[in-house]
């Protein structure tokens, strides 16, 4: 399976509600930095990250990949997916510059694209030819509705209609200025939804320690199921500290870049639900191993969703550690076969591939030239 072809593309794809906000980011659009990768057989595989659609930044992703890695893929048998993620993961010139963000972005990307064309090859849905794992479907919780930017009723509204909907998970954005806010917010969410359904917060790192200890201990009045990203991203030691102090489980992951940042999290016991990204670390081939490394140390693994769930449901449904994908339904008609969740389950997809087949007419409405 020669590849002969390394084609890039970019969609910037319009939000919920025209604009969404969390503690630290407020955004408009989501951002599809992604790779086409032509092969002699007539197979295309594509594969994609995730940014917040800054086409400058964005831009320097797709030429990472076609300046970059697409040399370096050019000939090569794109079923060697392993040898291929060593050959740029290792790329001196790459690392030199950069073993995470824009680089790892690209790369993800790649070996995205390397995957859903072994599948195709296959024949085969990726959960499939990974192992299938679970071929009845994997519990989906909601996310997209309860953003900062919203009123109180609004995010109440919202949770209330997806439980009514059959989710067995909801999440809040929380990180206040004023705690205080957040606390008020997540009662009426509580009480709107009842006892049974999971509850999670999120601070996209916005807390220090002393302000994410008060806060947490609170949150143990409402059974919170997990408390996600309450500090800055790279702080082992805060975030252990944290895990010490509260019966809230941690969440955190979406904005590390390696298994080896993994695992310092999990050496300190400062990490309870691994939040890996196919799209942030360097995709599919080491969110597998971070996979592998929260089987290891019995934690359940809930991929966040920076490819909004396509990829991610393939590699849920065939991982033994993972328990639920998050919902976010921004991009899911730009792909041929898109994400389903029906009862609160995500419906295992059928069409070979990794689940990350752009559609022409996405290319065309959302494509930045
Ligand atoms: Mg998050």
């Amino acid at each position: 399976m020669k590849i002969t072809k390394i084609e890039t593309f970019l969609l910037h794809v319009p939000v919920t509600g025209s604009q969404i906000a969390d503690s630290a980011h407020r955004i408009t659009h989501w951002g599809v930095p992604g790779v086409i990768l032509h092969t002699a057989g007539g197979l295309r595989g594509y594969g994609y990250t995730g940014t917040h659609a800054h086409t400058a930044l964005d831009r320097l992703i797709t030429d990472c990949i076609a300046q970059t890695y697409g040399p370096l893929l050019e000939g090569e048998d794109a079923q060697d997916v392993q040898r291929l993620w060593r050959k740029l993961c290792h790329f001196p010139p790459a690392q030199w510059v950069g073993r995470s963000g824009i680089t790892q972005l690209a790369l993800a990307a790649v070996d995205i694209a390397l995957w859903d064309l072994k599948a195709k090859a296959a024949g085969l849905p990726l959960w499939k030819l990974l192992g299938g794992c679970r071929p009845g479907g994997i519990e989906a919780y909601n996310t997209d509705g309860g953003w900062l930017n919203l009123t109180t009723a609004q995010v109440v509204e919202n949770c209330r209609r997806f439980v009514g909907e059959g989710y067995p998970g909801v999440k809040i954005k929380v990180g206040s200025p004023n705690p205080n806010d957040d606390l008020r917010r997540i009662e009426a969410v509580r009480a709107a939804i009842g006892p049974d359904v999971k509850f999670m917060v999120d601070a996209n790192g916005k807390w220090d320690l002393p302000t994410a200890l008060n806060t947490a201990r609170k949150f143990e009045d409402y059974d919170i199921y997990w408390f996600e990203e309450p500090l800055w991203y790279d702080d082992v030691e805060g975030h252990a500290a944290l895990a010490r102090a509260t019966r809230t489980p941690v969440a955190l992951g979406e904005q590390l870049y390696s298994l080896d940042a993994f695992a310092a999290f999990v050496r300190a016991g400062a990490v309870h639900f691994v939040q890996a990204d196919v799209t942030r670390v360097g995709g599919i081939t080491e969110w597998w191993q971070v996979a592998d490394l929260a089987l290891a140390h019995h934690l359940p693994v809930a991929p966040h969703a920076g490819d909004m769930g396509q990829v991610h449901l393939h590699t849920a449904l065939a991982h033994p550690a993972c328990t639920m994908v998050e919902f976010i339904p921004w991009i899911r008609h730009c792909f041929e076969e898109p994400i389903v969740v029906k009862d609160g389950l995500f419906v295992p997809p059928q069409q070979p591939g990794a689940g990350s087949t752009v559609t022409a007419g996405a290319l065309q409405e959302f494509g930045i030239r």
